[in-house]
C-alpha cells in the first residue's frame, strides 16, 4: 500500500469532480475517484491519474455507503480529504415537480452525512486530521426557480459544513465549502438557452465558470487554509457577492 495521502472525490467521473481529482492527484494525492453510473469515464479518467483507483456507490442507498468504506479500507487504508461533489438536480417549478423527483433530489444531502460519518469514524477521526471539502452552490444563496429541493439541500449542505467544523472542534479536522456559480459542466449544458443567457447577464465576469477553477479553490481548502474552518468559498465571477 502507498503511504500517499488519499483523496476521496465522489462524483469525481465527471464535470468538477473529475477536475478535483486531477487537481488533487498533481498535489501529490492517492485519489479514488467515486462514480455512480458513469464507469466508462472513471475508467478513462484513472488511465489519466496515476495511482488513482476507482469505487462506485449509489450514495443515497446506505448499504453501498457502508461497503464504499470497507472497499476504502480495503484499498487504501486511509482517507485524508473528503470531497462531497456528487449532486443531483432535477429542474421542475413546484407546482410541476411530483414527490418522488423531490424525495430523489433531497436523498443526496442524506448521502452526503452518511458518507461523511463513516470516514471520519473509520479514517480521520482515528488519524486525528483531514480535511473535508463540500461542493454547494450559488443558489443555496440566492434560490433558483425550478430548483427547490436542490437550492434546499444546497443550502443545508453550507449549514452542514458550519455545524461539523463546530463538531470537530479540537480536533485538526477542517470543513469547508466551495459555493461555485455558474460553471460550464453537463449540468449546466442541460438548462435551456435563454435561462443561460438570463444567468450570464447576472455574472460580472460575463462568462461561465470552468471546473478547473473550482478544482483550485477545492484544493487550496484540501491542502493550504490552514486557517480557514466552517466557511463557505464562492467561486462565481462576481454573479453573488458573497
Ligand atoms: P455532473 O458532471 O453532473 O456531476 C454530478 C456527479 O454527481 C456525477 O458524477 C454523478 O455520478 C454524481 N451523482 C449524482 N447522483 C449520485 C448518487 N445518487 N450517488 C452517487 N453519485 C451521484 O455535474 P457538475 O456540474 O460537475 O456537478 C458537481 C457538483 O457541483 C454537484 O454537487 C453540483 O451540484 C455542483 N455545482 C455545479 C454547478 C455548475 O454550474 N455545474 C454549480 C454549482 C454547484 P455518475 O455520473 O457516476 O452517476
Amino acid at each position: 500500500m502507498s503511504d500517499a495521502p488519499v483523496a476521496l472525490v465522489t462524483g469525481g467521473a465527471t464535470g468538477i469532480g473529475a477536475a478535483c481529482a486531477r487537481r488533487l492527484a498533481a498535489e501529490g494525492f492517492r485519489v479514488a475517484v467515486h462514480y455512480r453510473s458513469s464507469a466508462a469515464k472513471a475508467e478513462a479518467l484513472l488511465k489519466e491519474i496515476p495511482g488513482a483507483f476507482g469505487v462506485q456507490a449509489d450514495l443515497t442507498v446506505a448499504a453501498e455507503v457502508d461497503a464504499l468504506i470497507k472497499e476504502l479500507k480495503a484499498e487504501a487504508g486511509r482517507v485524508d480529504v473528503l470531497v462531497n461533489n456528487a449532486g443531483y438536480n432535477v429542474n421542475a417549478p413546484m407546482l410541476s415537480m411530483s414527490l418522488d423527483q423531490y424525495d430523489a433530489v433531497s436523498a443526496m444531502a442524506r448521502g452526503t452525512w452518511y458518507l461523511s460519518k463513516g470516514i471520519l469514524r473509520r479514517f480521520m477521526l482515528r488519524a486525528k486530521s483531514g480535511r473535508i471539502v463540500n461542493i454547494s452552490s450559488v443558489v443555496g444563496h440566492t434560490g433558483n426557480p425550478g430548483q427547490i429541493p436542490y437550492t434546499m439541500v444546497k443550502a443545508g449542505l453550507d449549514a452542514f459544513t458550519k455545524s461539523l467544523a463546530q463538531e470537530m472542534s479540537g480536533r485538526e479536522i477542517l470543513v469547508n465549502a466551495v459555493a461555485p456559480g455558474f460553471i460550464d459542466t453537463e449540468m449546466t449544458e442541460e438548462l435551456p438557452s435563454e435561462v443561460k443567457d438570463a444567468i450570464l447577464a447576472r455574472i460580472p465576469q460575463g462568462r461561465m465558470g470552468n471546473a478547473d477553477e473550482v478544482a483550485d479553490v477545492v484544493a487550496f481548502l484540501a491542502t493550504r487554509g490552514h486557517y480557514v474552518n466552517g466557511s463557505v468559498l464562492h467561486v462565481n465571477g462576481g454573479m453573488y457577492g458573497g
